[in-house]
């Protein structure tokens, strides 16, 4: 459930109406529905009421400053995968205790920045990483609290670009090392062991890899415990799925009351990191409709935003909805329309590039000038965005009743190059 709604045909976010925002901002136009996000943090912190446990939102999903601020006053931690994130964190308010690191190359100053930032946890992901750590706090004389993101060779069942979690993946530690290198933590002087880590993928829509995952980590957290290690935490990751299109994924609660049953009597907080089920259904893409061309193959419906503004269709084939910000009747249709008013199109935008796509087939009866929406695009939208073609990055809304606030001002173009040089030769 989201509030991006239609009433009377148009398409509002939450009190707004979506062509009211593009006249004000341009576009193309990120808008953002701050009750769906607060709506999907309650329903995280509701699932987990039963145990000790810690939210980190993985920023990587959205690192926007207003997003991550409105995550921290709810009280979350973040899960980081760069200096770079750790910072906007602080920038937004969050909590650095709060803040766990993953990440398969973090580089020696951001393993450092880390450190001295008081951060909660470092997840491990390589035994190079291991030693690298302990250099680092051995220099800096404290002590490094770390988890092993142990990779439990769990099928996620998804898109292979977002497994995480198989011997093929370069995530994380292969399960046979763990217990080897737990002992190396536990006889250093600049280590302590306060978790187990997991994270087997993205866009899950079934709870049973997590459950198969969480049994990998509950029999690791056993032989640890008979050797006399005791870790504080167990953190199963994130990786639960939304609905682009006709997936059911299951809802926090229901995704984590299995996990928090096997975990009820271990003396352990539980720990996860959502990101795409934290924000993606709490943002949405407009667009303008620019060109509506045909030949005889195809209709495009070209628009103004692009793959530079949200890769994932691109990237990964991914099927996200796109919608009308106007709903048209089915008598005002062009010519060669289906009974229902609609044509076949593909959205297409302005890179040049044939993989620049927002949708392929959509049932469309839509105009030049005409606004779209795509949906759950509030996940790995904005911050997969880039400036190629040199387009500059477009404005983020946060819409808050039917209050609208500026969270990213567009890019100008002159900005994109301020960090440029002309050679003097
Ligand atoms: C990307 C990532 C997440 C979040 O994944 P979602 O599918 O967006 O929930 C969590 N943990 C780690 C280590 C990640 O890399």
């Amino acid at each position: 459930m989201d509030f991006f709604n239609y009433k009377d045909n148009e398409l509002y976010a939450e009190d707004i109406k979506v062509t009211d925002l593009v006249e004000r901002y341009g576009s193309p136009l990120y808008v953002y529905s701050k009750a769906t996000l607060v709506r999907h943090l309650k329903a995280f912190e509701e699932a987990l009421a039963a145990k000790d446990h810690l939210i980190c939102y993985a920023v990587k999903a959205n690192s926007s400053l207003a997003i991550l601020n409105t995550i921290a006053k709810f009280g979350c931690g973040f899960d980081v995968v760069s200096k770079g994130e750790l910072m906007r964190v602080i920038k937004a308010g969050g909590d650095p205790g709060k803040v766990i690191y993953s990440g398969v190359g973090k580089r020696e100053d951001e393993i450092e920045f880390a450190l001295q930032s008081k951060i909660k946890c470092l997840n491990i992901e390589s035994e190079s990483e291991l030693y690298k750590v302990e250099q680092v706090a051995k220099r800096l004389s404290l002590v490094a609290p770390v988890a092993l993101r142990v990779n439990p060779n769990v099928d996620a069942k998804t898109h292979p670009s977002i497994s995480t979690g198989l011997k093929k993946n370069k995530f994380g530690i292969a399960f046979e090392d763990a217990l080897r290198l737990y002992t190396y933590i536990a006889n250093s002087e600049h280590l302590q062991a306060t978790g187990i880590d997991c994270h087997i993928g993205s866009q899950m829509t079934s709870g049973a890899p997590i459950i198969e995952a969480t049994d990998k980590l509950i029999s690791l957290y056993h032989q640890l415990e008979e050797i006399g290690i005791k870790v504080d935490h167990i953190d199963i990751g994130g990786g639960l799925g939304v609905t682009y299109n006709d997936e059911t994924p299951p809802s926090p609660y229901e995704y984590l009351a299995a996990v928090i049953v096997r975990l009820k009597d271990i003396d352990v907080s539980i720990y996860c990191e959502p990101g795409r089920a934290m924000v993606a259904n709490a943002g949405i893409l407009l667009t303008n409709v620019l060109y509506l061309k045909s030949n005889s193959e195809r209709n495009f419906c070209i628009v103004d935003a692009a793959m530079g503004d949200l890769i994932r269709p691109a990237l990964y084939n991914s099927w996200m909805n796109i919608i009308p910000a106007v709903k048209r009747d089915p008598s005002d249709a062009l010519e060669g329309s289906n009974a229902n008013g609609t044509k076949l199109y593909d959205v297409v935008g302005p890179i040049c590039e044939s993989d620049d796509y927002l949708g392929k087939d959509r049932h469309l009866n839509v105009r030049e000038g005409d606004v779209l929406a795509v949906r759950g695009a509030g996940a790995y939208g904005s911050s997969m965005s880039s400036n190629y073609n040199s387009r500059p990055l477009c404005a983020e809304i946060l819409v808050d009743g039917d209050k609208a606030y500026v969270i990213r001002e567009r890019q100008k173009e002159e900005d994109m190059w301020l960090n440029e040089r002309i050679i003097d030769a």
